[in-house]
């Protein structure tokens, strides 16, 4: 089941038409079947097609339709299902967020007034840590539709029309309700330094500001910002501030490391035992998820590099990764963190942090 498909509040019931009236090619409505179309009849009757409709035409009437157009191609994701277990280790970080996120979102009227869902989330920690992962999981777990972008994009990619882009993007995922919007290196939009660099960066960053400040005043929208970041330190306190939850999101330690070498073989061909597996996490220690990823990476390449001639060998031919590979792969593959980021962070969770 897709991410996508769950998150068919509004736009399941009838025909989506564009601000200028022209009827929308139903991509959604694919995921929608994909998913045995029973989650189409769960809401309301038929008799509210044509309001939603008119809902749906007067939230984007002000907004670009090329840029609403980009906003579902670009940063609209559909597909790819992330449960719980799929994320190593974070177990803090993991019960937080159900309680305080997910569970709200499926329960909206269980969890109103002093229950009421954060509407910011702010994930920090070292690159390669799960963060984009988590960001994922929130919206399948919460049954959400997926809007990604990396913050970076807003400021290079779109610079001109940035500011356009935000407010489609808000306007969108209104219509997409619940939904989780993932902002990728959020520090390069919310930085200090932002407010005398470019003149069109400031203005992304007031819009989003405003976008976030609406999310978070109005009660009944079930709309969740997650912002990532590698830099916490870069946020101002503005941004800060409206990021309620702060969740540090620190490397995995050494069960967790063992996790994701576990599933990262399973299903390959490899002669491990447990006591490899377990020395393999403990020699990592310090690396990030995405380095124990690479590491795998690197070593399932070993029995491919002791093939003499690759055009001709079976595919069955190919021997099993062993842990040799393993211990090749170690000389290669370093951890990208330094101990003097990691201090920094440990330092800016215990001053901003949400506890864990
Ligand atoms: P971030 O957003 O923190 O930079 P990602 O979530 O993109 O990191 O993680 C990059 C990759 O590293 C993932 O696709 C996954 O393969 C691996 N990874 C990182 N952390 C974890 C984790 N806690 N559990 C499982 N895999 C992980």
């Amino acid at each position: 089941l897709s991410v996508q498909s769950y998150g068919n509040q509004k736009k399941s019931l009838g025909a989506r038409r564009a601000p200028n009236g022209k009827f929308i090619p139903p991509v959604l409505g694919r995921n929608q079947e994909d998913s045995g179309g029973g989650t189409m009849m769960r809401r309301d009757g038929a008799g509210d097609n044509m309001l939603e409709d008119e809902e749906v035409d007067e939230r984007l009437r002000h907004i670009d339709p090329k840029m609403v157009a980009l906003v579902r191609s670009e940063i609209m994701e559909h597909g790819q299902h992330v449960s719980w277990k799929d994320i190593a280790g974070l177990e803090f970080a993991k019960k937080t967020i159900k309680e305080i996120v997910v569970w709200p979102m499926l329960r909206p009227d269980i969890f109103t007034g002093l229950r009421g869902p954060p509407k910011g989330l702010l994930l920090f920690g070292p690159p390669g840590t799960g963060k984009t992962l988590i960001g994922k999981c929130i919206a399948s777990q919460s049954k959400s539709t997926f809007f990604s972008i990396s913050a970076s994009s807003l400021t290079s990619k779109w610079i001109g029309d940035g500011e356009k882009m935000v407010k489609a993007l808000f306007a969108v995922a209104r219509c997409h309700q619940p939904a989780v919007i993932f902002i990728d290196e959020i520090d390069s939009l919310l930085s200090q330094r932002s407010d005398t660099e470019h003149e069109a960066s400031r203005r992304i960053k007031t819009e989003f500001l405003v976008q976030l400040d609406g999310a978070t005043t109005t009660d009944d929208e079930r709309l969740l910002v997650v912002g990532a970041t590698n830099r916490p330190q870069e946020i101002d306190e503005a941004a800060r501030r409206r990021l309620v939850k702060r969740l540090y999101i620190p490397l995995p330690d050494v069960l967790a490391r063992q996790q994701i070498v576990e599933k990262l073989l399973s299903g390959q061909e490899h002669q491990l035992i447990n006591e490899d597996l377990e020395s393999i996490a403990s020699k990592t220690e310090g690396y990030s998820g995405a380095d124990v990823a690479n590491l795998c990476r690197e070593a399932a390449l070993g029995p491919i590099r002791s093939i003499v001639d690759i055009e001709t060998i079976k595919a069955d031919e190919v021997r099993p990764i062993i842990m040799q590979d393993f211990l090749d792969a170690l000389e290669h593959v370093r951890p990208s963190v330094s101990e003097k980021d990691l201090v920094s962070y440990v330092e800016w969770n215990r001053m901003f942090g949400s506890g864990g």
